[in-house]
């Protein structure tokens, strides 16, 4: 693997021992940062911004939790996937981890190789999110990834799942009788309501492997890479509520405008027989139903 000392690792851990062995194994292929508690942690990473960091959780005064919460409410930091390395192996805290937006988990005792692998597929994606903006992948009007950069990521990421035996879920949106709101408000003000629902969608996707995406005309698609259904499903509804209480505005200000979207979900822990194209029209076909079922709603099944 060829390094790349432009990408630059913070690493956030208590003890100067894993420090030590980290910076060893990582410091071959990246440019490796280091800070000895989650208040160092949070003023390095906001003055040298760096591609990645790997945060102990337990630390004294602040724990790593607690940095990740703060990392997550600064625009400096909010960005920056972060991976928990801990000796904590408790299913609970793995889960708290991922829910306060981690993007990976990593238990100690840790293998050398693994820690190597799991930072690489992390730079991967960062470099991959970088190009992102550069390639014209994305979307004009909404200013969220649009399909080609949809399909790019999907591909990775689903080699990652099968790879790490990892869930994975995806979320298939459509406007719901969207034709009769640009017919009553005209297109103007329904491209308004699609810039205002991408919106949403980019709120709710927040681990910075979460991908929302315009995937054409008004239809969306949210890809949740380490996801299971019920954590999908979470998501799924946490949107469907939030579009159906947008209040979208019309330009003149005088007309207080309301729309729905209807949501097909899917999730699976991928292996070499199963195809992502089949993952995908399961959605759609899901979505179909909740159309067909009365809209305004997710359907799993
Ligand atoms: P359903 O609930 O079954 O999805 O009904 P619908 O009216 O949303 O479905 P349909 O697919 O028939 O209509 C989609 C409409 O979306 C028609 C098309 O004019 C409109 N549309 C597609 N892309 C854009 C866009 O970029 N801007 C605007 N304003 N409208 C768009
Ligand atoms: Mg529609
Ligand atoms: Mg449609």
């Amino acid at each position: 693997m060829e390094s790349d000392p432009e990408f630059r690792l913070l690493i956030i851990d208590d003890e100067t021992s894993n420090l030590m062995v980290l910076n060893q194994i990582l410091s071959s292929e990246y440019t490796v940062l280091t800070a000895k508690s989650g208040k160092e942690g949070l003023e390095r990473a906001a003055a040298d911004r760096p591609d990645l960091i790997l945060l102990d959780v337990l630390m004294p005064d602040i724990s790593g939790f607690e940095t990740l919460v703060a990392l997550k409410q600064s625009s400096e930091t909010m960005q920056i996937p972060v991976i928990f390395i801990t000796g904590l192996s408790d299913e609970a805290d793995e889960e708290k981890g991922f829910r306060l937006g981690a993007v990976d988990y990593i238990t100690k005792p840790f293998k050398n190789a693994i820690v190597q692998a799991r930072v690489r597929t992390h730079s991967q994606i960062v470099r991959q999110i970088r190009t992102i903006e550069q390639l014209g992948l994305i979307d004009g009007l909404t200013n969220i990834p649009n399909r080609r950069c949809f399909d790019d990521r999907i591909a990775l990421e689903w080699r990652r799942a099968v790879r790490e035996k990892k869930p994975i879920s995806f979320l298939m949106m459509d406007v719901d009788k969207f034709k009769t709101y640009n017919d009553t408000y005209g297109h103007p003000q329904g491209d308004t309501l699609l810039k205002t629902i991408a919106g949403i969608f980019k709120a709710a996707a927040k681990r910075s492997t979460d991908l929302a995406a315009r995937l054409g005309g008004e239809e969306f698609g949210i890809l949740l890479p380490d996801t299971d259904m019920k954590a999908a499903l979470v998501v799924a509804e946490k949107i469907r509520s939030a579009v159906e209480a947008a209040r979208v505005p019309t330009a003149d200000g005088k007309t207080i405008t309301t729309a729905t979207i209807s949501i097909g979900a899917v999730s699976l822990v991928p292996d070499d027989t199963h195809k992502v194209e089949e993952f995908l029209s399961t959605a759609d076909g899901r979505l179909y139903t909740a159309k067909n079922t009365g809209r305004n709603r997710v359907c799993a099944e």
